[in-house]
């Protein structure tokens, strides 16, 4: 946004009036030329780490092994690394040795894809040497250099090409793409963090029908931990065309579990690709939702598991199910009908689980929850109201069952 670009902007200014050269590089140029929502800005510079230090009031050495500083202005944090080329990748993942070079032409040469090999100055001078601009009009991912090279450097990579080209809606190119089928292999000596970051946010982008076609053509999902076992025995005609129509990770992560019938492995699949637990959560309660409005829920079990899961879980469950399925309109059915429930939530009945645990004279343990949800049932089910004496001498026939 404005305030990022500004600092970036005194960034550069400063770098330049101490004598060194410094440009906006990677994902902030070209998503600035194609029009695009921009981030995170970083910036490359002549100057090394200490002159960066030295020059700027607020620094934090983020990565100091790599070049990396990152610079304070007003409180807004801008990574700022120097010129340097990377050499003798012996073990498909890791340079062994960074070097600084002085021209920006060399550590654009070090990177990815054409697109991200561009700089762009304060005058809004473009240096561009692999033609990243024709390449982002036309659509096209395509390597710097002799992709079966770079891949052989890093595997990643061929992982990073089908992300970008999901985000970005790009083809991929031939050469590119026939590099990542040969050397898909290697894929297995990157860390799993770095795979599953690259592979989730292909998933979470418009062109997740082809990221997942293409991690399945290339032989690249053999080599992902967890992502091996879902797809392994999809036929090849598997067709996930509908799950674009999710917005969520999470929703098309379960999707995928559903599809492809493997709802029991949706914890292993994803601890084996070391997800957030917030996303496994929630794409274990979807896919756990969604078998539960299967089975034609009558009202008083839709009420019940609106009650236990929310109302913005269940309507998650319930867009996938749509999807699935064919159809459209149960989520907004299922919000009109938890509008009109008298306690939508176990916090709004009349009793609390400590009123229950004084009242009853009884320890603690998952009875509570399981009498708050059944007085809960019976409230919306309109058999008692939500009055405290009320439920307390319901609570304590239900206890004594
Ligand atoms: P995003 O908007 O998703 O952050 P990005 O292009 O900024 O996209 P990053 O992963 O943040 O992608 O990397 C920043 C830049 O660093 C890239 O544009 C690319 O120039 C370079 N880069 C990152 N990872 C690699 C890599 N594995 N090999 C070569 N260059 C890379
Ligand atoms: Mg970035």
């Amino acid at each position: 946004d404005e305030q990022v670009l500004t600092a970036g902007k005194q960034v550069l200014t400063t770098l330049e009036g101490a004598g060194y050269t410094a440009y906006f590089v990677g994902g902030y140029v070209r998503d600035t030329i194609l029009g695009r929502t921009v981030h995170d800005l970083d910036v490359a510079t002549s100057a090394h780490p200490e002159d960066v230090i030295r020059l700027f009031a607020r620094t934090v050495p983020t990565g100091m092994q790599h070049g990396t500083v990152t610079v304070l202005i007003h409180g807004v944090p801008i990574e700022v690394t120097t010129y340097r080329t990377e050499s003798s990748y012996a073990d498909h993942r890791r340079p062994d040795r960074v070097a600084f070079v002085d021209r920006i032409e060399e550590d654009l040469a070090r990177r990815d894809f054409t697109v991200n090999a561009m700089a762009l100055g304060l005058r809004g001078e473009v240096i561009d040497p692999f033609g990243g601009q024709e390449d982002l009009k036309r659509g096209l991912i395509r390597a710097v250099g002799r992709p079966q090279e770079r891949f052989a450097e890093d595997a990643l990579r061929m992982l990073r090409c089908i992300r970008f080209a999901s985000q970005l809606r790009f083809d991929i190119d031939e050469q590119t793409f026939n590099a990542v089928r040969a050397q898909a292999d290697t894929l297995g000596h990157v860390a799993v963090e770095r795979i599953s970051a690259e592979w989730n946010k292909a998933l979470a982008a418009p062109g997740a029908v082809d990221a997942v076609q293409a991690v399945r053509t290339t032989g690249l999902f053999a080599h992902m931990p967890g992502v091996a076992g879902l797809l392994a025995d999809q036929p090849d005609e598997w067709n996930l065309q509908a799950i674009t129509r999710l917005s969520g990770l999470a929703e098309r992560w379960a999707y995928l579990f559903l599809l492809g019938e493997k709802t029991d492995r949706v914890s292993s699949v994803l601890r084996a690709l070391r997800c957030e637990k917030k996303l496994i959560q929630a794409c274990g309660s979807t896919v756990r939702i969604v078998q539960a409005l299967r089975v034609r829920p009558d009202t008083r079990e839709i009420n019940r598991l609106l009650v236990e899961n929310g109302l913005a879980a269940v309507e998650r469950a319930a867009m996938v199910q749509d999807v699935l399925a064919g159809q459209s309109g149960t989520a907004e059915a299922l919000r009109r009908r938890h509008e009109q429930l008298p306690v939508q939530a176990l916090t709004e009945l009349a009793v609390s689980g400590a009123d229950l645990q004084q009242e009853l004279a009884r320890r603690g343990g998952p009875w509570i929850r399981e009498t708050l949800m059944a007085l809960a049932e019976e409230v919306n089910a309109g058999q008692r109201p939500n009055e405290r004496a009320v439920l307390l001498i319901r609570a304590k026939e239900i206890a004594d069952r």
